[in-house]
């Protein structure tokens, strides 16, 4: 495909932007949006032949379930089985925002992806999302708008980079978070995380008190955990590795030039904040920049080992993979 038959996919988020992707949505077709966290591939959640395209286009595994994104709480709440005060109290605080819920599904809506009996539902926070999500007037099932596997997308251009096939990407913008939301699994008797991201685990316990972390066993003798976290995901075509330190690294051997990722106070081709936050905001496009300029080798200076680095060094791991 040409450059420009793809960067004609990448249409503006003004109204008349909004409502032409408003009608591919009714129509049963897909369309990449923006959202404060990365770009997200949307389909009506209520069609299964629309949330098929999804899988297809992005060849994800059909085990792995998608988040439905919704544009107010009552919208959230009529998807769900049960509704427990937690949901209520997370909604709340952090809608619109960066916060995933599972909750038991309401038997009207599909099961997206794996045949269970939850549901994921968030309310994102940025303007283009919310006013597609009322233009349209449907829940959109939206996972990040990328090949499986793939870094998310903060920008149009790299969805279309990822999905050249994708119908319409309406630009939006950079993504601020620039990282996956958190997932909050709430079925259990303490909120359990499924997924480390853009939202701290310290404001949520403030709200819903102790929130059992991923590897510790449920309640029930089993670990359960978030059935799309594969091990390799996020992943660039380079190879990553995670290193300790990166001055250490004994590159006498290596022909190839190496790319090293770091953050502030350390040495590197990218030099990212040393805030997680502001780190996380510019890594997926760091690592897609890295990616184009063709180094086969990143070596990334690993974060700190706190709390607050938590989603940051969940997803170099899984890059590392
Ligand atoms: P993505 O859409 O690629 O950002 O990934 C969505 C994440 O939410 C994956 O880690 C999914 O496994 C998780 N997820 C979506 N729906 C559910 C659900 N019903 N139960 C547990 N995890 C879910
Ligand atoms: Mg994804």
């Amino acid at each position: 495909m040409s450059g420009a038959a793809w960067r004609d996919r990448i249409v503006a988020s003004d109204a008349d932007g909004l409502s032409r992707a408003a009608g591919l949505l009714r129509a049963g077709s897909v369309v990449a949006f923006p959202t404060e966290t990365v770009y997200g591939l949307g389909a009506d959640a209520f069609s299964e032949k629309a949330v098929g395209e999804i899988y297809r286009l992005k060849n994800r595994p059909t085990w792995n379930p998608l988040i439905v994104h919704v544009a107010d709480v009552a919208a959230a709440r009529s998807l769900a089985a049960d509704w427990p005060d937690g949901a209520e109290e997370l909604a709340a605080r952090f809608w619109p925002g960066p916060l995933t819920l599972v909750v038991r599904r309401a038997p009207h809506l599909p099961g997206i992806g794996a045949s269970n009996d939850t549901v994921a539902v968030r309310v994102p926070a940025h303007p283009v999302a919310l006013e597609l999500l009322k233009v349209a007037g449907l829940p959109l099932a939206a996972p990040s708008a990328n090949r499986s596997e793939g870094i998310s997308p903060t920008t149009a251009e790299h969805v279309v980079r990822s999905l050249p096939d994708v119908p319409m990407v309406l630009d939006g913008g950079p993504c601020s978070w620039g990282i996956e939301s958190t997932v909050l699994d709430l079925t259990g008797d303490v909120p359990r995380l499924l997924r480390p991201g853009a939202l701290g685990l310290r404001v949520l316990r403030d709200t819903v008190g102790p929130i059992t972390l991923p590897g510790a066993a449920a309640e029930d003798g089993e670990a359960r955990s978030s059935p799309g976290l594969s091990r390799r995901h996020y992943a660039p075509r380079a190879r990553v590795v995670l290193c300790p330190d990166v001055r250490d690294v004994d590159r006498s051997g290596l022909t190839e030039p190496v790319a090293v990722l770091a953050y502030e106070g350390t040495d590197g081709t990218e030099i990212l904040s040393a805030d997680p936050g502001e780190y996380a905001a510019d890594l997926y496009a760091a690592l897609h920049r890295l990616d184009d300029a063709g180094y086969p080798t990143i070596l990334v200076q690993e974060p700190p080992r706190t709390e607050d680095w938590l989603a940051v060094r969940d997803r170099l791991s899984r890059a590392a993979a």
